[in-house]
């Protein structure tokens, strides 16, 4: 069942959401050459708990870390481990944080120094087909919309699309109906509804669209071992539009 957030709930969302785009930020300026992933996990834990939040992700179905941190051709769910970030990396950096009950949800992909022109295209492309998924978030349109536009920005380039995860509906839980593809036809699937919260985000490969998960049971990769790129916001579509819910308390992305 699709639950519609009230105002106040989408206030309550967007404090969350606030939470959860300063913390990105703040781990964006910590991914320098030599930094250890559990570094930049620890740090985020105590910043999501100095804000009086708690972090999602800890415990969700057992994973043991406040951000999943997916390295290169890791796709997402990576745990965060003694690795150190080297120049030419790019880094995955997915965050929940949850305060009053509800829930943010939001992922950037951080380039490590100077990255190839491919790769830097790629983590482009990406958070420009999330930005175009947002675009066709309103009311009235359809599911297959969001996919469509999303769609159409990765396949102008030849980017592989993960087909096997997809965005959520989010509130007081971290996923809640309902599955948002990041493909789809225009003018398919369920009609949006005024006070649907969605995250929307994401997962393309620079090679083809096929991943696999490891044997940690968490970190997911690309079959061909090229890198992939991650970006998620959560969203509020009311009557009066779309809201970016996950920008930081500047209402800057992150
Ligand atoms: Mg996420
Ligand atoms: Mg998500």
């Amino acid at each position: 069942m699709i639950q519609r957030k009230s105002s106040d709930q989408i206030r309550k969302m967007r404090a969350s959401g606030v939470i959860v785009g300063d913390t990105l930020r703040m781990i964006r300026g910590l991914c320098v050459d030599g930094a250890t992933l559990k570094d930049l996990d620890r740090a985020a834990e105590a910043f999501i708990r100095g804000r009086g939040a708690k972090p999602t992700f800890k415990g969700y179905h057992g994973f043991p870390a406040t951000l999943c941190l997916s390295l290169n051709s890791e796709v997402v769910h990576g745990i965060p481990n003694g690795r150190k970030l080297k120049n030419g990396d790019i880094l995955a950096i997915d965050c929940g944080a949850t305060k009053d009950d509800w829930v943010g949800d939001a992922a950037i992909t951080v380039m490590v120094g100077t990255v190839t022109p491919a790769v830097a295209d790629l983590v482009e492309q990406t958070r420009l087909s999330l930005m175009a998924g947002i675009g066709a978030a309103k009311v009235g349109a359809r599911l297959g919309d969001i996919g469509w536009a999303i769609e159409s920005v990765i396949h102008k380039k030849g980017y592989g699309i993960v087909r096997d995860y997809c965005g959520h509906g989010v509130g007081r839980a971290l996923h809640e109906d309902p599955q948002v593809p990041n493909y789809g036809k225009p003018d398919t699937g369920p009609r949006i509804q005024s006070g649907w919260c969605l995250a929307l985000e994401p997962m393309v490969n620079l090679g083809g669209d096929d991943v696999h998960t490891l044997g940690d049971g968490w970190t997911v990769v690309t079959d061909d071992g090229k890198p992939s790129a991650h970006w998620e916001h959560s969203i509020a579509i009311t009557d009066d539009g779309v809201e970016i819910l996950t920008l930081t308390s500047d209402g800057q992305q992150p």
